[in-house]
């Protein structure tokens, strides 16, 4: 199924992915999202960043420093590597932080959630609550003041962050004498997405289209940033490649916004495993779509089909329900009938592994965008 051998990198190109039916190929390229360089409260400066994600092996990065845009004119093709800016706005008073990309200017922080959410719209950028329903006591460790979003009462965003490394690794370090083995054994503190933030992700797909990310929040503090960027990645996949020239970048960075805004990606602790090749489709008779996608449910239904490339424990989920799951197998095929937004998960090791966005199923009325 997957174009290339399984390896931690994510360079030399796209896994090309034969994944449904055979009938049409897809590029599936691995990106570390959310970034602090020292323009904010990072460690270090944007050109050993960028080395360091060009030597992780990294097809994208998206910098996201506080609430400026600073890295802006730093974009472009670097080897292999395609480095994009966007900006974490502060929201209101300590309200949450918002992921915002695709911007041409800074968005100013500090206006009230909807304001932030707007403002980003505006300039036709898309954006990510950040870190919701992560715990934020910890505040004493590394002098870090983690806060989550609070409003709920919102529209008009494009997704969640449901997963990030560095929330999940201070999550579970309870002390200083953890701190060494949180060091040696990165996976010992990894325990995958709050349950919270699935349910909530779960109850948005009840009435919306809602893009579900991974992002590494990377700061250099703990961690150094090619380690990170080794961890958990966002896939986007494409229909078509990525040209690594320079100058085609503005299209290929439009192509990554895009797949990031449909929901045309998944994340993955690739540490555990590269993901590179997964594949999640449907079919109901007269045409395929992937992840992100939306379907219409025919007479004989919809049949969805997860294509793995490791053996591991799959399960599709629809309202924080189990539809179908299968364990050791390296594909999952289920016809449905009922509309819905249904997601894949899939473990291996006993380990959170792969999330992806879900293919939406309608029935008579179709998805909101982004209602
Ligand atoms: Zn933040
Ligand atoms: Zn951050």
């Amino acid at each position: 199924m997957t174009g290339r051998s399984l390896r931690l990198n994510c360079r030399e190109h796209a896994d090309i992915i034969n994944g449904v039916e055979e009938t049409l190929k897809y590029y599936d390229y691995a990106g570390v999202i959310h970034i602090h360089s020292t323009n904010s409260d990072g460690q270090k400066d944007l050109p050993d960043i960028i080395e360091a994600a060009h030597e992780a092996g990294c097809d994208y990065m998206i910098l996201t420093d506080h609430d400026i845009l600073e890295a802006l004119p730093a974009e472009g093709w670097y080897g292999n590597t395609i480095v994009l800016a966007g900006e974490e706005i502060s929201v209101g008073e300590g309200r949450g932080h918002y992921l915002a990309m695709r911007l041409a200017s800074a968005v100013q922080p500090h206006s009230s959630p909807q304001e932030t959410i707007n403002n980003v719209r505006a300039r036709d950028g898309i954006g990510f609550i950040a870190h919701p329903f992560y715990d934020t006591t910890k505040r004493w460790i590394f002098g870090l003041t983690p806060v989550t979003w609070k409003d709920w009462n919102i529209t008009g965003f494009n997704g969640l962050e449901i997963w990030n490394y560095s929330a999940d690794w201070r999550e579970n370090f309870t002390g200083l004498i953890t701190y060494p083995v949180g060091l040696l054994c990165p996976n010992c503190f990894i325990d995958g997405p709050p349950a919270a933030v699935l349910k909530k992700w779960d109850e948005l797909l009840r009435f919306r289209k809602v893009t579900g990310i991974g992002s590494v929040d990377a700061h250099g503090h703990f961690y150094s940033y090619m380690r990170m960027f080794k961890t958990l990645r966002t896939h986007v996949v494409l229909e078509e490649a990525l040209s690594f020239q320079a100058p085609f970048f503005s299209k290929d960075k439009n192509m990554i916004y895009m797949a990031l805004e449909k929901g045309n990606c998944y994340f993955s602790y690739d540490y555990l495993a590269n993901a590179g090749g997964f594949m999640y489709s449907a079919d109901n008779g007269r045409r395929q779509v992937i992840m992100g996608d939306e379907i219409n449910i025919t007479g004989a239904g919809v049949t969805l089909k997860i294509s793995s490339p490791q053996p591991g424990l799959l399960r599709i989920i629809k309202d924080s329900r189990l539809v179908a799951s299968a364990a050791g197998a390296r594909t999952l095929v289920e016809k449905v009938t009922e509309p819905g937004a249904y997601r894949a998960e899939l473990l291996i090791k006993n380990k959170p592994w792969i999330y992806s966005n879900p293919i939406y199923v309608s029935g008579k009325s179709s998805f909101a965008a982004r209602a």
